[in-house]
């Protein structure tokens, strides 16, 4: 059996991703019962507002599902301890180091995904005793790594440097990039970008529907100075580019992020001054569906392309 479909207690290996402003108890419900694993996104939810989404998600899935939680959240004690009352199934952590609460919630029977984008985090995440790690390479939208490895080179490196299984993020949003990541060596997938074009999506409908439009080359990855995020480029982003050719300070490019930017552009929809995080995969995105076609149909290229590769039967 499939690593990550027994760890986890799901049909397929496919893990949305916990994308804040877009993930809350619809999208996760859905793909929980569509057979992946459905993540509620934490980071921009205050606590009673995390305690309600997982009363609601509770109520519309029987099936598992987890929450992810950025570990520089502020209220992160809060969250930990909602998450542990509710005996949420699965936790993925970001942005932190795995150590410090991987034993606790482990300790409470809750399975423990670390994100990661190098393959020294990696093993580092494997000591702290995580159960697997999304290996998340630079075609991902929002928080990034700093070293720009592209999924194609980190899921080999990432694979060969621990044992536990490896989930592969960053430009997957088909059945085709599926197959391409399993044979890179990964137990399964993590997808964002392609579930926020979709109805259950908690994303304001004009981000959705500029997510649909978007063509290559529409999103790059900037702030690295501050916390590296991949997003479209819009009056926000010229913004930030114009301070980047004046030299502008580390403190400047703060100011100019302020508060609260990815709320008014994915949640409020303001799509000249927010900033909207998604990933290069966007340029493949050509129409919202629900989410249990988008899983649907992702298995279903999965296994015709599995098919096809094995009729090519190419060997040299
Ligand atoms: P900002 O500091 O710009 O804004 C905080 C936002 O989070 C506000 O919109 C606020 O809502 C909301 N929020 C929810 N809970 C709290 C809380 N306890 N205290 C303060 N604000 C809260 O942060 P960002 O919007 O850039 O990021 C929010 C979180 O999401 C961070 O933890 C960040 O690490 C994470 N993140 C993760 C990404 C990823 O790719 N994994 C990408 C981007 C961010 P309100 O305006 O209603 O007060």
């Amino acid at each position: 059996m499939n690593r990550v479909n027994a760890l986890f207690g799901i049909k397929y290996p496919i893990i949305q991703a916990g994308m804040i402003w877009c993930s809350g108890w619809e999208l996760a419900s859905a793909v929980s019962n569509a057979g992946g694993l459905g993540i509620l996104g934490a980071g921009s939810m205050y606590p009673h507002i995390l305690d309600e989404q997982l009363n609601k998600c509770k109520a519309a899935t029987d099936k598992p599902f987890g929450v992810n939680l950025p570990l520089l959240y502020p209220d992160i004690d809060k969250h930990i301890e909602t998450i542990i009352r509710h005996k949420v199934p699965v936790v993925i952590t970001s942005a932190g180091n795995p150590k410090t609460w991987t034993s606790i919630l482990k300790n409470e029977g809750i399975k423990v995904i670390h994100v990661v984008s190098s393959a020294k985090f990696a093993l580092k995440s494997q000591d702290a005793g995580v159960d697997a790690v999304v290996a998340e390479g630079f075609e991902a939208g929002g928080h990034n790594g700093r070293e720009e490895t592209t999924t194609l080179c980190l899921i080999p490196l990432v694979k060969e440097a621990v044992q536990i299984p490896v989930i592969a993020a960053g430009g997957i949003g088909t059945g085709r990039a599926m197959v391409a990541a399993m044979a890179l060596g990964a137990d399964g997938v993590q997808i964002g970008s392609r579930f926020v074009a979709t109805p259950e999506s908690s994303a304001h409908q004009s981000f959705k529907d500029r997510v649909v439009q978007a063509n290559e080359g529409d999103t790059l990855l900037t702030l690295k100075e501050l916390t590296p995020v991949r997003l479209l480029k819009n009056s926000f982003f010229n913004e930030v580019m114009a301070a980047y050719e004046r030299d502008a300070s580390k403190e400047e490019l703060e100011q100019i992020l302020g508060r609260g930017r990815a709320k008014k552009g994915m949640f409020e929809g303001d799509l000249e001054n927010g900033e909207l995080e998604i990933g290069q995969v966007s340029a493949l995105i050509k129409s919202m569906k629900p989410a249990a076609a988008v899983v649907e149909e992702i298995i279903t290229e999965y296994n015709q392309i599995r098919r096809e590769l094995n009729h090519n039967n190419y060997e040299f």
